[in-house]
């Protein structure tokens, strides 16, 4: 297996998606996931969000309906997050997490008392929620981030890597391996640009 085959396998995610609400319930079910662990940041809220939209509330409360089991895994401070904390209840939320290092990870399977292969990490950087859960065994998806165009300069850089390595890992893949572009991508990409749009929109309804 050559370089890229071998990186693809370490960091290509299970399944790209333009939002947490492209997320389908079924097919999760179907793969045996009973667990889906949450970045916070550009994933659920713009970064540094305080509080979750509606519509993303509703969003996640609809999943612990259907039965599973959710987490959230933040690199970030918890500061000022106490009504996050209030409103998601009896979800293991934790903060200062280490992603992609393992311990952070391992903490929150312990909390949801699955292992990782039934636990899905949802995540909008590469090398941090995907890189990470993928180590651990753990189903991934990767999400557009909600307002990237409110972050500072270095994850704009490395969103810019992300990509580039996205794209060539994807060219490293043999048919049907994986998720990484394909003659399709153009079309996929264009399904995606529109989703943070969508999503952005979203998290401004307030
Ligand atoms: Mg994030």
């Amino acid at each position: 297996m050559g370089l890229r085959a071998a990186l693809a396998r370490r960091l290509l995610p299970d399944e790209r998606l333009p939002s947490v609400f492209d997320l389908d319930a079924g097919r999760l079910r179907a793969r045996g996931i009973e667990g889906i662990v949450f970045d916070l940041d550009n994933t659920l809220g713009p970064w540094g969000f305080q509080r979750l939209d509606e519509r993303t509330l509703r969003f996640l409360e609809s999943l612990r309906r259907e039965g599973f089991r959710l987490g959230f895994l933040s690199n970030h401070e918890g500061d000022g997050r106490e009504e996050l904390r209030a409103r998601l209840g009896d979800c293991p939320m934790l903060f200062n997490a280490g992603k992609p290092r393992k311990r952070g990870f391992q903490k929150i399977l312990a909390l949801l008392d699955l292992p990782p292969e039934r636990v899905a990490m949802v995540g909008d950087q590469l090398f941090t929620d995907v890189w990470g859960a993928k180590r651990m065994g753990m189903y991934t998806i990767w999400v557009h981030p909600v307002a990237p165009d409110r972050e500072e300069l270095s994850v704009r850089v490395r969103r810019f890597l992300e990509r580039q390595l996205w794209r060539w890992l994807g060219q490293g893949l043999e048919q049907g391996q994986g998720q990484g572009p394909s003659e399709a991508d153009g079309e996929r990409e264009a399904h995606v640009e529109g989703g943070p749009v969508e999503a952005r929109q979203a998290h401004e309804e307030r």
